[in-house]
């Protein structure tokens, strides 16, 4: 029946950037659908492992730095340690710089980079060869953004990071699939959570992205518990290299 395609019960998911935000968001959604969680981020994520234990799945902390690629292996051996296999990977954990481009950084671009492009990738590799070893498919789920579709304003590297993600998903996809394993993103529009708290604070700013977006609000952690749990469940299994726009109808205006 499709509404038991949707569950997630005996499945390990690793979640990245978890301790709070959408990431948390994400991680408590999949463990509402059944899932045990391993919640990768460089700060505690005590209070997403006691939300997830409340619902009465499993769930492990995995302090890590994603700037690292060093942190892909630890990452693995702790979750297979814990649950002895995955199933699902959620790439959500980003970061964003402001600066206008003509005084932008390099640090500010190669931080950026590091955590949204280039950990991002490695640790999808080293969960795919796992998929692959384990035999039974699995899925990968990045989180784009806006900003994978359009240009933005102060934010170089984001858009930069924020565009691979949607081409390396479809490009993953392509090669993954065959082994039954679906890689998708989600692409958020503006969310209420600390990424966005400089443009909110900004009350020129804040009027003219409300005065944008269809449904009159900032999106909540919430809702994008939905789209993870289809794209992390077996009813999407013939959705491959697709980006989701979760964003009130802000693209589509
Ligand atoms: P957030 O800053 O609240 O959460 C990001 C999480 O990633 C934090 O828990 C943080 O500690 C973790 N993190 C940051 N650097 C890390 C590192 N080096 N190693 C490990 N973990 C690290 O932001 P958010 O809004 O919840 O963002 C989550 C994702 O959604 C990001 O990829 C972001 O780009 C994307 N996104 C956000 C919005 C929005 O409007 N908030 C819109 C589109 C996309």
């Amino acid at each position: 029946m499709i509404l038991d395609q949707f569950k997630l019960n005996g499945k390990t998911a690793i979640v990245t950037g978890a301790a709070r935000g959408l990431g948390q968001g994400i991680a408590v959604g999949l463990a509402e659908a059944g899932a045990d969680v391993a919640l990768v981020d460089i700060l505690d994520t005590d209070k997403s492992k006691a939300l997830i234990e409340n619902l009465g799945r499993k769930a492990i902390g995995i302090k890590a730095d994603l700037s690292d690629k060093g942190s892909v292996k630890t990452i693995i051996d702790k979750t297979l340690q814990a649950f002895s296999r995955i199933n699902i990977l959620f790439n959500n954990a980003g970061i964003i710089r402001r600066a206008p481009l003509t005084e932008f950084s390099e640090k500010d671009w190669d931080d950026v980079i590091n955590i949204n492009q280039r950990t991002l990738f490695f640790l999808s590799q080293a969960v795919a060869k796992v998929f692959i070893q384990q035999g039974a498919g699995g899925k990968i789920i990045n989180t784009a953004s806006m900003l994978s579709f359009q240009g933005g304003i102060l934010v170089p590297s984001y858009t930069a990071s924020k565009s691979a993600v949607m081409g390396l998903t479809r490009l993953m996809a392509n090669e993954l699939a065959v082994h039954n394993i679906n890689v998708n993103a989600i692409a958020p529009g503006y969310m209420a959570t600390d990424n966005t708290a400089a443009l909110r604070a900004d009350a020129a700013r804040n009027k003219a992205i409300l005065d944008r977006i269809p449904a009159s609000r900032w999106g909540e952690p919430e809702d994008l518990k939905g789209i993870a749990v289809f794209l992390a469940s077996d009813a999407s299994n013939y959705i491959n290299g697709y980006t989701i726009a979760v964003d009130g109808g802000w693209l589509a205006r």
